[in-house]
């Protein structure tokens, strides 16, 4: 047996267990200080009372012979897919069944949907990002090439017509920049694609924090993705169910390269590989969707932006330069005083008990940046605010 030799060239992931030793260190050292944790990529509220309803009544359903469900359609029940594709004409989009195709989340299908492209694709990834998109393209050995993000381009980095890629990763509202594109930007995006015979993959997982009307909450609002473009999409960050999985994946069917269709090809590879997500979950999904769902959500996602506010107000009394937060549960900061993002992490571990993540762990650009997250309570988020002012 040969193993996958490409696993050598992943990095090991020290971000979350290098923080979680810092602080695992300074609590045993100073047992009297409380710490607030600004880093986490978690929610923190429950599930809201509509998921929490049609759950239980899902869970009685499957307790019935008469109700009982045993394997499900790959691609998803059609009651859930309906409310999906109801809730993308609400955006003008008008898509097929065929085209939603519900996953157990959107990490998953974000690593899975690569078994649809050769090896020998390039890809192009902005730096910093998220980093399955990276990872999950080492372990294939595909080239990689890295789109910089930086403070002079707001994190949103744009086409250079002069490097083609296959396959582009975008994330918009960004992970972990918090940077959201706008649509002539996004259109920008979807020309070059469709000039390079590129696939946008977009990454959409954080949608339902915009606010501002202007800006797309899905690429498909662009004229032109249904021709280039594969988006994914969760419930992890939208109604929190980062432990009840859930999401979904929209695959257009105009999608064609060298006479391969992608939905096609999707459709095969989930039914090959894939046996669906929970009925239960399902049906948990399904009411976030409905009136009362769509208004409990909304109530968590506005408890969550408050959060992004009381951390940005704060910025911006300290002038202290960031993107994100306004359309974005991250915000992501320029680390005062020059100092290097672990040297941030560090000061304000020790001397203000606030835990963030260092911008290293998401890429070479992120070394002199710092990710605080919005999932923390009100009050926690305050205080943490409250102690960052006393530093600067
Ligand atoms: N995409 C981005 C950009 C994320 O930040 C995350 C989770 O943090 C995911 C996808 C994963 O979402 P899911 O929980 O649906 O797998």
């Amino acid at each position: 047996m040969k193993p996958n030799k490409n696993y050598k060239e992943l990095k090991e992931s020290y971000l979350f267990s290098e923080i979680a030793k810092r602080v695992a260190k300074f609590s045993e050292e100073n047992p009297e200080k409380q710490i607030i944790r600004m880093g986490i990529g978690d929610v923190t509220l429950p599930l809201c009372d509509a998921v929490v309803t049609a759950m239980k009544q899902a869970s009685e359903d499957m307790g019935r012979a008469e109700t009982f469900h045993g394997y499900g359609p790959e691609q998803g029940y059609d009651f859930l897919r309906e409310k999906i594709k109801d809730y993308y004409a609400e955006n003008g989009i008008s898509l097929d069944f065929n085209e939603i195709f519900i996953s157990d989340g959107a990490k998953s299908d974000v690593g899975n949907i690569l078994d649809l492209f050769d090896k020998d694709n390039t890809v192009l990834i902005p730096d910093p990002v998220y980093p399955v998109y990276v990872d999950t393209n080492l372990m294939d050995g595909r080239k990689i090439v890295f789109l910089n993000a930086n403070e002079a381009n707001g994190f949103l980095p744009m086409p250079d017509y002069g490097v083609s890629a296959d396959i582009i990763y975008l994330c918009s509202p960004n992970n972990p920049t918090g940077a959201v594109y706008d649509r002539e930007q996004l259109k920008e995006w979807v020309d070059y694609a469709i000039k390079n015979e590129a696939v946008i993959l977009f990454d959409a997982a954080y949608e339902s924090f915009i606010d501002d009307k202007s800006l797309p909450r899905s690429i498909f609002e662009i004229k032109g993705a249904e021709k280039c473009a594969i988006e994914f999409c969760s419930l992890s960050k939208t109604a929190g169910f980062t432990g009840t999985r859930c999401g979904y994946t929209v695959v257009p069917s105009e999608l064609e390269f060298d006479g391969f269709s992608l939905n096609k090809m999707w459709l095969r590879r989930q039914t090959t590989k894939f046996n669906g997500v929970s009925y239960v979950v399902q049906k948990g999904a399904e009411a976030v969707f409905t009136k009362e769902g769509r208004k409990q959500i909304k109530e968590n996602i506005a408890y969550y932006r408050k959060n992004a506010e009381i951390i940005t107000s704060t910025l911006d009394e300290l002038n202290i330069w960031y993107t994100g937060g306004k359309n974005s549960p991250y915000v992501w900061m320029r680390c005062p005083d020059n100092m290097n993002s672990w040297e941030f992490f560090d000061k304000l571990l020790t001397e203000i008990g606030v835990v963030g993540t260092p911008g290293a762990g998401f890429g070479e650009n992120g070394k002199e940046f710092f990710r605080l997250t919005a999932f923390s309570t009100n009050e926690k988020t305050a205080e943490a605010m409250d102690r960052l002012r006393t530093l600067f």
